[in-house]
């Protein structure tokens, strides 16, 4: 059998996409046996030229990282999209935004006058902001626009498979990539390295009516290790998030925090978070539900903290 041509990169990301590769540990020698690397940016030094040269679809498998935040990024999707015969948008970010996506919360000039002009550590008088074009000695160099918004990966290109987490886990990564050389390829839209349960359905915390008076940071409450961490007054995004990881959060005391994204059927995870949220505040008044429910600390950013621009809402209007 011919060895599988593999392909990633990563776009606007943090780079643990690439560390949860890195993170198969001695399977790496397994994996060098079943794919030639033919782009990997964080690994190998590929230029973009290499890829430019390649024929359409020489690439069998392209796990693309990250959101689309600027028009190098969307120069890329696209480009790996021609050369690549199956393309994963592969994690949080490239699927729907992820930690980037919070950007969304604000304007782009509200942005880059955060960082060029108001951050502590920025002394800039001048007001220099980015350019897309620069003269130099050697000519006029073109740079990427900031885009207005991040953007998802299947806003730009057409996506073939989503492989959900932040970062996906090592042993799903693994999994993931046996089935793709093995060539028995789901349907094409399907998410993989995941399961379709939501993460209460695989948690095994003792769950009992859920009725919350108060909600909590984590740092604030002594956790009790066997009982739902919703139930606590933790903001546990299990009941609307996609499993798979291994309950890794909930294992170590801490609440779920929605990075493998919603179920298949829902639209909108963190307005099914609210709904969730609604059913368990045990208040008497609308004054006390009021109440209770503004001492959540920064909502939007928490019930959107993984897929703003894949919402409904996409970006603060
Ligand atoms: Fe487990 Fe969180 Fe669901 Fe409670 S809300 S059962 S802690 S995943």
């Amino acid at each position: 059998m011919s060895k599988l041509k593999l392909a990633s990169y990563w776009a606007a990301a943090c780079g643990g996409c690439d560390v949860a590769i890195l993170d198969i540990n001695e399977k790496i020698i397994d994996l060098a046996n079943v794919a030639d690397i033919v782009f990997w940016p964080l690994a190998v030094d590929f230029k973009y030229a290499d890829v430019e040269a390649y024929a359409d679809g020489y690439i069998d498998v392209c796990l693309f990282h990250g959101a689309i935040r600027n028009s190098e990024g969307e120069h890329i999707a696209k480009l790996l999209r021609q050369k690549s015969k199956v393309l994963v948008a592969f994690g949080s970010c490239a699927i729907a935004g992820g930690i980037p996506g919070l950007a969304n919360f604000k304007r782009r000039d509200d942005i880059l006058d955060r960082v060029y002009i108001q951050s502590d550590s920025t002394q800039n008088p001048e007001r220099v902001f980015p350019v897309t074009r620069y003269q130099v000695l050697e000519g006029e160099l073109e740079l990427p626009e900031f885009y207005k918004e991040v953007k998802c990966l299947a806003d730009v290109v057409d996506v073939d498979y989503f492989m959900p987490g932040c970062p996906p886990t090592a042993t799903q990564v693994w999994a993931v990539i046996q089935v793709i050389a093995s060539g028995n390829l789901p349907p094409k839209g399907a998410f993989v390295g995941c399961s379709n349960k939501t993460m209460c359905d695989e948690c095994e915390r003792e769950k009992t009516e859920k009725k919350v008076k108060k909600f909590y940071r984590p740092h604030e409450i002594m956790v009790d290790p066997k009982k739902c961490l919703l139930e606590q007054g933790l903001t546990c995004m299990g009941p609307v998030t996609r499993a798979g990881c291994g309950n890794q959060c909930t294992s170590a005391n801490l609440p779920c925090r929605g990075c493998y994204g919603p179920v298949d059927g829902v639209i909108d995870q963190g307005a099914k978070y609210i709904s969730a949220l609604a059913s368990v505040v045990d208040a008497d008044t609308p004054e006390e539900a009021d109440r209770i429910i503004s001492e959540i600390v920064d909502p939007a950013g928490t019930f959107y903290r993984y897929g703003l621009p894949g919402s409904l809402l996409r970006r603060a209007k």
